[in-house]
């Protein structure tokens, strides 16, 4: 309560903060010591961004917040702020940011990806695990909530409005100790989440190859797995089971993601690794989330400094990891797909699930297997030269009928055994303008959507690459580095 009777003044009436650098903007962050409200700046300095505050008792914390400013620009014309959440669990009057978090009406995002921790227990001790499972394995308290208690929590996320929660992640500790979690699962679908998630490190779904199988059948979606790199020394938690891990889940047909916690000096020099085996698992492996270590500022600066990576440092790894076959600029933020859903609205006049998180806050692409060469061809390919896809920009709000006209015009391409990107595309417009009126705007960014199938090569083993957008992307975690092919 101390901390927001100290920031009575709104955060453009602050007095300005330290910055060596060319001034971005001014926003809020928190003291890392004592989680006081502080204004903050955004800057850039040597083609990177960075943050700095100063708490009066703390003094300044300067970190490293986006590794290329390049990339933030381009980003940063992704932003789009989502349509809120209401039935909240905390009422706007009760909000204490950041003390009581719950969510409260003050967010611009509904929820994207719900996480349910059914155990604080692990079988591990990862040494970066925030978690901090040692509590629950040292007895000093165990959480586990109990079956109509996980009910509840499901209730009160399809409660949410205007789009009631329908992607939900069994997090930990490490979900499969509860002997229950098949019960677990079975409510969670009987409640009417559509996407179930399991966050594990494997290992006990490689010593036990049946219970793939029982989860499987009881509906959940896929496994969100812990894989931080391709040698023991990276790997130490599931290098020898993951392999068992994968096969059991072959066996049961049930999707695996690969979750690498990235850390500089630890594991970032086997990002193109984890692709190339992600690559050889391609009919069972359905995305990589790489993930940058969050650094929360409780380590001295020198080590915060070594082990920090940030997603444009990750996206730049990769490029150089697989020879170029990734390059930087097939990446985009995560509300880039907002267009779609804002278009999706307009068609269906219904609110649809929207992922506006940050355009800071992750990144993401999909990538195909070219079947004859092996190399991976992201979807850059499939927009426009200056590597902006026209679907993902805030120009094409509310235009084009963009999955029907891919799948017709992906139909069409594969009937015809050739594409016709810019004829069809006219075509299809002008079709739509006609059924639809005032809502199909201008021919060049229908052009754009239109020419993403198009741009496929024939024998790349995908089908249109934007059917699968939405849905796909929606059952990720937003706040991470994704990589991600359709199924
Ligand atoms: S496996 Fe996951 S939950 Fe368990 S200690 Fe490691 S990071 Fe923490």
């Amino acid at each position: 309560m101390m901390a927001l009777l100290e920031i009575e003044l709104p955060v453009e009436l602050q007095p300005p903060q330290k910055q060596i650098g060319q001034f971005i903007r001014r926003t809020q962050s928190i003291c890392p010591e004592c989680n006081r409200i502080l204004p903050s700046t955004v800057f850039e300095r040597e083609g990177k961004v960075f943050m700095t505050k100063t708490c009066p008792e703390h003094g300044e914390t300067e970190e490293l917040y986006f590794g290329s400013y390049d990339m933030y620009q381009k980003f940063a014309t992704y932003w789009s702020d989502g349509k809120g959440t209401h039935a909240p669990n905390v009422p706007i009057e009760s909000c204490a940011c950041p003390a009581n978090c719950g969510l409260c009406s003050n967010h611009l995002s509904h929820t994207g990806l719900a996480n349910i921790i059914v155990t604080n227990r692990c079988d591990l001790t990862c040494w970066y695990c925030f978690f901090y499972v040692k509590k629950g394995l040292e007895g000093a308290y165990v959480y586990e909530p109990t079956l109509d208690q996980v009910r509840e929590m499901v209730r009160a996320l399809k409660a949410e409005r205007p789009v009631p929660g329908n992607s939900l992640q069994i997090t930990g500790g490490e979900p499969t100790l509860r002997p229950e979690l098949p019960e677990i699962v079975r409510i969670i679908k009987e409640e009417g989440v559509d996407h179930i998630q399991l966050n594990t490190n494997g290992i006990n779904l490689a010593l036990n190859p049946n219970l793939a199988h029982i989860l499987r059948d009881n509906g959940l979606s896929n496994l969100y797995m812990s894989f931080d790199g391709v040698s023991p020394k990276t790997n130490p938690k599931n290098h020898w089971e993951a392999p068992y891990t994968i096969e059991s889940c072959r066996k049961a047909n049930l999707g695996v993601v690969l979750v690498p916690t990235v850390i500089k000096s630890i594991n970032d020099h086997e990002l193109g690794g984890i692709l190339r085996f992600a690559q050889r698992n391609i009919d069972i492996v359905r995305a990589i989330s790489y993930q940058p270590v969050s650094l929360t500022g409780r380590m001295k600066k020198q080590e915060r400094e070594k082990y920090r990576i940030t997603i444009p440092d990750c996206i730049e790894r990769i490029e150089e990891q697989t020879n170029g076959e990734i390059p930087r600029d097939a990446w985009f933020p995560v509300p880039s797909c907002s267009p779609v859903t804002h278009f999706v609205e307009a068609f269906t006049k219904r609110p649809q699930y929207e992922l506006s998180i940050h355009f800071a806050c992750g990144a993401g692409t999909y990538v195909f297997e070219d079947k004859e060469t092996k190399k991976m061809v992201p979807i850059r390919v499939l927009g426009r030269e200056d590597g902006r896809a026209e679907l993902g920009h805030q120009q094409v709000r509310g235009c084009g009928e963009v999955h029907h006209q891919a799948e017709q015009f992906h139909r069409e391409g594969q009937a015809t055994g050739r594409t016709q990107p810019e004829q069809i595309a006219r075509w299809r417009l002008a079709e739509a303008r006609l059924q639809l009126g005032g809502t199909v705007p201008c021919p060049k960014h229908v052009l754009g959507h239109d020419a993403l199938p198009g741009q496929v090569q024939p024998g790349r083993g995908t089908t249109t690459a934007m059917r699968y957008t939405l849905p796909y992307t929606g059952h990720e975690d937003h706040s991470i580095l994704q990589l991600q092919r359709h199924p």
